[in-house]
């Protein structure tokens, strides 16, 4: 019987493991994830400021594992060998006929161990969980958002309304490096955003970078110093430090260049974060849609080479993005369509509800945004 390892329980690693059980119902499946359970990252921010409670994101692994019939492992992957077709665990050595790199990305501290050890991050539930504490806890004076990218500019309009929510005042600021908020967005987006920050209140200072924070003490560049402040980090994401060491063709964040088929080589298929896509002259950005697709597509190449069937190329479909903002004022590109406003939150969480992995999560979703708007009137 062949054997299918996939190394990440996310969005990828888990609709590869249903499209393989699919397939075949007698292929070996391993699923490696160094987490219990899987967590819904796109409403993580949400979880901030609109009540919804971090437990509904989480799915435990277990459950997916015992009703598909495959294998699950709570281990870190270390190190993969291509050559002796070998993943190593902190626990152990499995070997494979087939894997699916699909360990996604996690935050980026570029190196700096002093940002890394003052800094929050915003990668799972449980970060989320303790984001949630820190702000409950003692009022801070100012609450510092490292990058001005999509997760920074939803993290802070979610800061703004837990605070008010809370009756905290303290200044909300974002800290971006480049010289615009929102990178290569389009200039509508930007303004809009812009103009949505100025009104929530947060503060933006771009071609800025944060250089020290010294216990409660954050200095900017410019000479800025914040006091009682707390840092959350969203400036940039990297993928699984086990990637780092393959000697394969990558981009700067680490995402492994996949061919038409999401091919490393021909028994190795990367997936979602972790792969890097190039298509019409562009890469695919980290996205949920594409991650679902792609691990969908790589199941269907490997039963495709198990069977020696002809592969099936990847034609990404975008359907668009959504920068959700707390106070409702969303904006984004939906099926080539500009949006702003209330429809574009709405969309985010239908999206949300929709593709949260079993009925618990999503009526808890439904519960917290009722309760959230329930709190925000009061
Ligand atoms: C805060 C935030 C907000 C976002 N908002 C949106 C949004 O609104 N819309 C959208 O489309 N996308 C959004 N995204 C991006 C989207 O969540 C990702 O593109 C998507 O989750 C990637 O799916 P994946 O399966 O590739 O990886 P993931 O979902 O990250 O799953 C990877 C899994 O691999 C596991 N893993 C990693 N390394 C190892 C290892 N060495 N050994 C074992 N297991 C390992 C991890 O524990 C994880 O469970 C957001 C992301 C974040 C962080």
């Amino acid at each position: 019987m062949r054997r299918v390892v996939i190394i990440g329980g996310g969005f990828s690693g888990l609709f590869a493991a249903r499209r393989l059980r699919k397939s075949d119902p007698n292929i070996e499946i391993t699923l490696i994830d160094k987490k219990q359970g899987s967590d819904f990252l796109p409403t993580l921010p949400d979880c901030l400021g609109r009540g919804i409670e971090p437990q509904y994101l989480t799915y435990d692994i277990t459950d997916m594992a015992q009703r598909l019939r495959f294998q699950f492992i709570n281990d870190e992957v270390t190190a993969v060998d291509f050559y002796k077709k070998e993943v190593t665990l902190k626990n152990r050595v499995l070997s494979y006929d087939f894997l699916l790199i699909a360990s996604g990305s996690e935050t980026n501290f570029y190196g700096n161990e002093n940002i890394q050890k003052y800094a929050y991050k915003l990668d799972d539930a449980n970060d989320v969980r303790t984001i949630c504490r820190v702000l409950k806890g003692d009022a801070y004076s100012a609450y510092i958002i490292g990058g001005g990218g999509y997760t920074g500019v939803e993290v802070a309009t979610n800061l703004r309304c837990f605070l008010g929510k809370d009756k905290k005042a303290g200044k909300v600021v974002i800290v971006e490096r480049a010289p615009s908020i929102l990178g290569p967005l389009p200039e509508w987006m930007k303004k809009y955003v812009s103009d949505n920050l100025k009104v929530l209140d947060v503060e933006v200072f771009v071609d800025s970078a944060i250089e020290k924070i010294d216990g409660e003490k954050v200095y900017v560049s410019g000479a800025r110093v914040f006091d009682n402040a707390v840092v959350i980090w969203a400036a940039g994401v990297k993928t699984a430090a086990f990637i780092q060491n393959l000697t394969v063709d990558k981009n700067p964040q680490g995402r492994i260049k996949v061919d038409e088929f999401l091919r490393l080589n021909e028994n190795c298929f990367a997936a979602g974060d972790a792969a890097f896509f190039s298509y019409n002259n562009a890469y695919l950005r980290m996205a949920m849609q594409f991650s679902i697709v792609e691990g969908d597509l790589a199941a269907k190449n490997i039963i495709n080479s198990i069977k020696g069937r002809k592969l099936k190329k990847y034609r990404p479909i975008d359907m668009g993005y959504i920068i959700p903002m707390a106070n409702n004022r969303s904006c984004g590109v939906i099926m080539g369509f500009n949006l702003k406003g209330l429809l574009p939150t709405i969309f985010h969480f239908i999206m949300c509800v929709y593709r949260s992995f079993n009925w618990r999560n999503k009526f808890g979703i439904i519960k917290g945004l009722i309760k959230g708007l329930i709190k925000g009137d009061e």
